[in-house]
């Protein structure tokens, strides 16, 4: 597939996950496209260590504006995938969506003074910004850090998943078993009646 963006280096036709700085005018530019998942290198190995199954393209949408030498970028991330429940260790489908606003930085940021006149050494990162080299945004690490970022730390079928009994485990969600009470439920209990006791 030809690269319809002329970068320098062979950009696989995914022309669309790069920003050319000298041809970002200060009106912006708006852009919407979908890559696959097996892309981004660490959904490839959530995908290949069977974490998660997407079911859909990374749908991103965004906006990038350039002002004197920094580009503001706005926009969104989505998809689909599937998930193991945390509690029930269920499979289910669930979308995942982020917004984001990156600020890139061609040239290294001026260094402030401090009051003594020392110089305070600032990194890109420092400031909160994105720094990038050449002539071309690569939006590919960005845009994999908010779609990770969208992922739940512990996904969840739904939020009043009973989950399994850790003694038998039957899935409490279709019916209760015959265990007793895990101890949760007892200490909370005791809790309660500490609370009663002292007002
Ligand atoms: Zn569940
Ligand atoms: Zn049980």
């Amino acid at each position: 597939m030809p690269c319809a963006c002329q970068c320098v280096t062979p950009c696989k036709g995914l022309s669309e996950m790069r920003i050319h700085f000298d041809q970002l005018k200060e009106s912006g530019l708006s852009l919407e496209f979908e890559e696959q998942p097996e892309f981004f290198p660490v959904l490839k190995e959530m995908i290949e260590s069977g974490e998660c199954v997407f079911l859909a393209p990374i749908k991103t949408r965004l906006q990038a504006v350039r002002i004197a030498e920094l580009v503001e970028v706005e926009g969104s991330v989505e998809t689909t995938v599937r998930l193991t429940c945390s509690r029930c260790l269920k499979r289910f489908k669930t979308p995942l969506h982020s917004q984001f606003a990156l600020t890139y930085t061609k040239a290294p940021p001026a260094v402030p003074q401090a009051a003594d006149g020392q110089e305070i050494e600032l990194s890109a990162a420092d400031m909160g910004m994105v720094h990038f080299k050449g002539e071309v945004i690569n939006l590919q690490d960005s845009l994999q850090e908010q779609l990770v970022l969208a992922f739940p730390l512990r996904p969840l079928c739904r939020e009043t998943c009973k989950g399994l009994c850790p003694r038998c485990g039957a899935d409490l969600n279709t019916s209760p078993c015959n265990c007793a009470p895990p101890p949760f439920n007892s200490r909370f209990a005791a809790l309660k009646d500490l609370k009663l006791g002292r007002t």
